[in-house]
């Protein structure tokens, strides 16, 4: 148990720095107009909120998701929070979150002096299984927030059927999954708010930052006016309400733009990595590599495989060795210790899901070359 309590996710990013793996989990690919729109951000002498590139990359964004625009934070954290806090979330009130996914997507639940409610996840996507979501509904329950973990997205439409009943507010944690689709409609746009992020790892970066995008015009509104301090326009030093400082900057909307506009062929070149993974999977016994249901497309954004959970260790200390940086999945949030209660509830499919689960290296610049070398260090480790 040890050396599984070592591999938790947080902390990871440093531990990637320090190392410096020959072949990172995700590596961003800058081959836009990143350094130019930079420059023009310096030239023009303005670095810091409010600046045009801000402008122009929550239009595009929003273009993009089929809306008028859409409010950018200062990280995919501040976007759920804020987010969270749109939908009313306060204390007393329940959030219903799966349990398998990074902590952030139920941090900002407890900022807001809610109790988050965990809930096992399907065996197939990996993400919050609809059955267990209707269990966990009580009359405490103000908020869903699926995640589209890895990239795939949750099966939504009965999700949606059981809130909507309700009168209870889904929060799309999409900072794994700008691109991916359900039923050919984008991850974000699905339910009442959706949430991203472009920080170092996700599928294109801003050096930080995320985004919301909401599918009430007048809510988004009151979004963008929470994450400026609550300030009212025209009135200096007048506030109407309790806000936040999220704003993104002008130097990390510029980056963002620019990534922006690369997005479809980071896209497409993320997806002939997949291919090639899920082809040499296809031949190894005992690796079973990210599925992708018939009604979903993935973006794929970390791309793994679940193995016998006596070969999982095996794998990940034999990439690393070879220089290969892989993670196992995220640690089931009910079992980390700030989420750990007296009433241990019992998710069996998560656990099962983490004790199997390895990410590989998932980057949209992957070779096959290397790719290859890590299958075959896969094959290996898993035959000894
Ligand atoms: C990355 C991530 C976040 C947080 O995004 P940041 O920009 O790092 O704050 C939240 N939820 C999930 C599932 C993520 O993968």
């Amino acid at each position: 148990m040890a050396s599984t309590e070592s591999r938790c996710p947080e902390g990871s990013h440093v531990h990637r720095l320090m190392t410096r793996a020959r072949v990172p989990l995700v590596r961003p690919v800058f081959e836009g107009r990143e350094r130019e729109y930079l420059a023009r951000c310096i030239d023009e002498g303005w670095v810091a909120s409010g600046g045009h590139f801000v402008r122009e990359f929550e239009g595009t964004f929003g273009a993009l998701h089929d809306r008028s625009s859409a409010v950018s934070t200062a990280s995919g954290t501040a976007a759920l929070h804020v987010a969270l806090t749109e939908a009313g979330v306060g204390p007393g009130d329940e959030v219903i979150v799966p349990t398998l996914t990074f902590i952030a997507s139920a941090n900002p639940v407890c900022y807001l002096g809610a109790a988050p409610v965990f809930v096992d996840v399907d065996p197939v996507t990996y993400t919050a299984d609809p059955a267990r979501v209707a269990e966990a509904i009580s009359p405490a329950t103000r908020a869903i927030v699926v995640v589209h973990l890895y990239g795939h997205p949750v099966d939504m439409d009965p999700i949606l059927a059981l809130a909507g009943d309700r009168g209870i507010m889904v929060i799309e944690d999409a900072t794994e999954a700008l691109g991916s689709r359900y039923r050919g409609r984008l991850c974000g746009t699905l339910g009442d708010l959706g949430c991203f992020s472009f920080n170092g790892s996700k599928v294109m970066t801003a050096g930080g930052g995320g985004m919301v995008l909401v599918s009430d015009s007048e809510r988004l509104e009151h979004v963008r006016h929470l994450t400026l301090q609550a300030r009212q326009r025209g009135r200096e030093y007048v506030h109407d309400e309790i806000g936040f400082n999220y704003a993104l900057s002008n130097l990390q909307a510029a980056v963002g733009l620019a990534q922006l506009e690369q997005l479809p062929e980071l896209l497409r070149r993320r997806r002939e990595v997949a291919s090639r993974y899920a082809s040499a999977f296809a031949e190894l016994e005992g690796a079973v590599f990210s599925p992708e249901a018939d009604w979903a497309s993935s973006n794929f954004w970390l791309q793994s495989v679940l193995l016998d959970p006596a070969d999982r260790d095996t794998v990940l200390d034999a990439l690393d060795a070879a220089g290969v940086e892989s993670r196992p999945f995220f640690f089931p949030l009910h079992r980390l210790p700030p989420y750990r209660g007296e009433r241990q509830p019992d998710l069996p499919v998560a656990d099962d899901l983490h004790a199997r689960g390895v990410s590989l290296p998932s980057s949209a610049d992957l070779t096959a070359r290397d790719q290859q070398y890590i299958v075959d260090l896969l094959r290996a480790a898993i035959l000894t």
